[in-house]
């Protein structure tokens, strides 16, 4: 198997400077070249640092862009930056280079050909393109630049969106085909999908599709800008910017752009004519109101009366205007439900404006995409892959109609005047009622040309529990559920709303390790393929035993999660996390305590509870204290090492990347590890337990010598406090928020450093966070965050 170590990027512009930063993200030495600035002056021709002012200021825009393309900024040194006339060369040291420069077809063809002179043979050659068909792009190349020759399209911001297109062309190599599928999802943490060289490939074909077809359906049906926004975002399982934010970030001229190049190269398209860009839009062009890199589209920000409010674009008039949503019956009923199968059936069954521009939507994108196959692919669930990694959707178009109902919807289609590809009825006819199924925990789906299910191929190594559905679990509430993984493994999937802590959930945790002691099993992993791992302890709850002041049951629910915190530790069987998203709060602290994490790279993990008014109580504030006495090393280094660690708490820290965990002392070398496709990371956590357990696990001896530096390490938090209150940078109830901490971490009013146990600093702490909820403004700022969802600083 091939080995990547240094990459080219040719180009250094949008698409450029981010593939390069996320090669650097997974390690791997990067050279980043773009042109010489045309407009240099004679006298600056030879210097070099004006000869690279392109390339360096691209990258530097992009470093600094929002969100960060880069996991950790001491990544970026791994970029080393060049341009075409000097530094082409280099190439030649390259395992794969690939080309993100302008999309012209000559322009191309031209820095191909200067490619040809350097690059070494046998070195992957790819290209970013988002629509030149790659046959041209090899026209006049060698038959080494054709073997090894491919398009690898990355989609916007490349380090976020999980899509890699893989785009063969009619000479490419099946190695590196195969190469590029393993690359993309065990090294660059990607979705890969083979495509066909057909224009706009997969995602963009589809994804312009459902955008043009609603244009269209606004046409018809008069629905304003945002009434169409809440309709097409999280409602259905697409992302909060919807159809129109959405367009005003891409930029409008984009959209035309794809739309156009289908039009034009698709003649034998039957819904070509859904890509014939509306009027309104075109005019939009025209204004320059291309959204958000034109200031503005089909929205607009505006200071009326001196408010900044959201204006949206009424696309009759083309005037903007105050948005006013329309309510709708079946999206209020649709809303109260959390599972998205349940709110798209409920959506389908609508009598209203609303369900009735759903499903002709609906009707027209699963029309399309009966269509395209195989068109754009010989299998149908590389569309969906397609959609879910590119454009955000949680679902794709054949798992939707599945949902609804393959037949029924098909009834209804031709009742609309849709006829969906003749495949469609054919494998209603043999018998075949939906395009998926799955049977053992594995997915199939509907295979064409031999009319039989199939397994679907890239995930055989993927541990997806809503595919355990159909079995019996170990154990189940209705705050989680238990599952065997396989090989004497069990994992514990919390199924909670943000997936928060409560009863249920310490239940299914205590449940999962008796069960795994008691009969034998290797271990236990705590994961879930929700987006987030977990948002933290049950704050309802919390607050409403506070407001209610039953301190009793409060210090009884604090000691249960600490408990059941260090049972993850000490337990005689390991137990591995697979934290990914949000951890944050009591989700950190969990995966602070147990054996090993196997962390997602995109794990956005911190110890968040000032923002509510506490201290970490299940654990954490005692982990940070136990953490800090290993790190202790030459006396004078132990007020720095604290002040350091407090301060990550009291400001609620957050790592935006799991390699920022290590660096704020949540991650640890000695046990924890990054998994950079989240896909991977149960499956992995399982491996390491496996691991554990093979190299002859046993329980770990509760500590009793942490050093505690009393009234030393307190006398040096305080002073910082009170001039951090004084400073006006901390109101006073930050200020008390931040004593208890300092308090908890120095082990209490101790007279000298001294070695105390863990219990002995979970009371501390355990006392501490009661304490504070005994506090009126600890209350108002945990009601903020429930109420608002944004934390209060009072
Ligand atoms: P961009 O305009 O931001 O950058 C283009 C780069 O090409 C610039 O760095 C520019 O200096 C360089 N360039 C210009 N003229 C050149 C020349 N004559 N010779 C060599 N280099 C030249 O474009 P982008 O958005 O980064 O797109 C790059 C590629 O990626 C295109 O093929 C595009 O279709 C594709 N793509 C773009 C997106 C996106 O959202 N922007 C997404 C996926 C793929």
């Amino acid at each position: 198997m091939r080995t990547i170590k240094k990459v080219a990027v040719l180009g250094s512009g949008v698409m450029g400077s981010r593939i390069a930063c996320h090669f650097a993200n997974i390690g791997l030495q990067v050279l980043l070249l773009d042109i010489v600035p045309m407009d240099l002056k004679e006298e600056d021709s030879k210097n070099p640092a004006k000869r690279n002012s392109l390339v360096n200021a691209a990258l530097q825009a992009a470093l600094k862009s929002n969100p960060s393309p880069i996991y950790k900024a001491s990544f970026a040194s791994r970029i080393k930056t060049g341009n075409f006339d000097d530094n082409l060369v280099e190439i030649k040291e390259c395992d794969w280079v690939i080309e993100a420069i302008v999309e012209r077809l000559d322009i191309k063809q031209q820095l191909f050909e200067k490619v040809e002179q350097y690059r070494k043979l046998g070195t992957l050659i790819t290209s970013n393109t988002s629509g030149i068909p790659i046959n041209m792009l090899i026209q006049g190349r060698s038959d080494d630049f054709k073997k090894y020759f491919c398009g690898t399209h990355f989609f916007n911001p490349p380090r976020y969106l999980r899509l890699f297109e893989i785009i063969p062309s009619a000479y490419t190599d099946k190695e590196v085909i195969q190469f590029f599928e393993y690359y993309a999802d065990k090294f660059l943490g990607k979705t890969p999908v083979l495509c066909k060289d057909t224009p706009a490939f997969i995602a963009n074909r589809v994804g312009v599709f459902s955008m043009a077809a609603i244009f269209k359906l606004q046409l018809e049906m008069g629905l304003s800008v945002s009434d169409i926004d809440g309709l097409t975002g999280t409602l259905i399982g697409k992302p909060k910017s919807a159809t129109f934010r959405t367009a005003d970030v891409v930029g409008l001229d984009t959209l035309i752009k794809v739309a156009k190049g289908v039009y034009e190269y698709c003649p034998n398209d039957l819904a070509r004519d859904t890509f014939r860009v509306p009027a309104y839009v075109l005019k939009m062009e025209e204004n320059k109101w291309l959204g958000d890199k034109t200031g503005q589209g089909f929205y607009k920000k505006a200071v009326i009366d001196g408010k900044k409010v959201i204006l949206e674009l009424d696309l009759n008039t083309l005037e903007y205007k105050a948005s006013e949503k329309t309510k709708f019956a079946s999206v209020g009923e649709a809303k109260m439900v959390d599972s998205l199968r349940t709110r798209l059936k409920i959506l389908a069954k609508g009598k209203d404006k609303a369900a009735e521009f759903l499903n002709k939507l609906n009707y027209s994108i699963f029309d399309y995409v009966s269509h395209r196959v195989p068109e754009i692919s010989d299998e149908l669930f590389r569309i969906d892959d397609a959609m879910k990694a590119g454009f955000g959707w949680d679902i794709g178009p054949f798992e939707h109609w599945d949902i609804l109902g393959v037949e029924s919807v098909l009834t209804l289609m031709k009742e609309g005047g849709h006829q969906p590809a003749a495949w469609v009825e054919e494998m209603l006819t043999l018998g075949n009622t939906s395009f998926y199924k799955i049977e053992h925990g594995i997915q199939y789906y509907y295979d064409i040309p031999s009319k039989s299910y199939k397994v679907v191929s890239g995930k055989e190594s993927f541990i997806i529990l809503d595919y355990k559905r159909g079995e019996t679990p170990i154990f189940k509430n209705t705050g989680c559920t238990v599952h065997d993984i396989g090989d004497g493994v069990l994992c514990v999937e919390f199924r909670t709303k943000m997936n928060t802590i409560g009863g249920e959930v310490l239940e299914g945790i205590n449940k999962a390790i008796d069960i795994a002691e008691a009969e034998g099993w290797k271990g236990v992993v705590l994961g879930n393929n929700a987006p987030n791992f977990s948002a933290g302890a049950n704050l309802a709850i919390v607050l409403m035993q506070a407001i209610e002041q039953e301190w009793d049951e409060l210090n009884f629910a604090v000691r249960h999660f600490q408990n059941t915190v260090m049972r993850l530790r000490y337990s005689s069987i390991p137990v591995v996390a697979a934290p990914h998203g949000l951890t944050l709060g009591g989700g950190c602290e969990m995966s602070m305590h147990t054996d090993a994490c196997m962390a997602a790279a995109e794990t956005y993990i911190g110890l968040v509870e000032v923002g509510v008014g506490v201290i970490p109580g299940g654990g954490g504030s005692k982990e940070f204290a136990l953490r800090l006495s290993d790190s202790f090393g030459a006396e004078d280094t132990w007020i720095p090492k604290l002040s350091e660690r407090f301060t990550t708490i009291a400001t609620a820290k957050t790592a935006t990347s799991a390699y920022e965990a290590f660096d704020i002392g949540i991650f640890d070398h000695n046990k924890d590890f990054v998994v950079v496709n989240p896909d991977r990371a149960i499956s992995a956590a399982k491996e390491k337990v496996l691991e554990l357990y093979n190299a002859g696990y046993t329980k770990p001896v509760m500590r009793e010598d942490i050093l505690v530096l009393g009234r030393t390490g307190l006398a040096a938090l305080y002073a910082g406090i009170a001039s951090f209150q004084v400073g006006r940078y901390a109101s006073a109830h930050d200020a008390l928020i931040s004593k208890k901490l300092a308090y908890v971490l120095c082990g209490g009013d101790l007279s000298e450093p001294t070695r105390v146990s863990e219990q002995y600093l979970l009371d501390l702490e355990r006392e501490a966070f009661l304490s504070l909820c005994g506090e009126k403004k600890t209350l108002e700022r945990m009601q903020s965050v429930l109420t608002s969802g944004k934390p209060l600083r009072n």
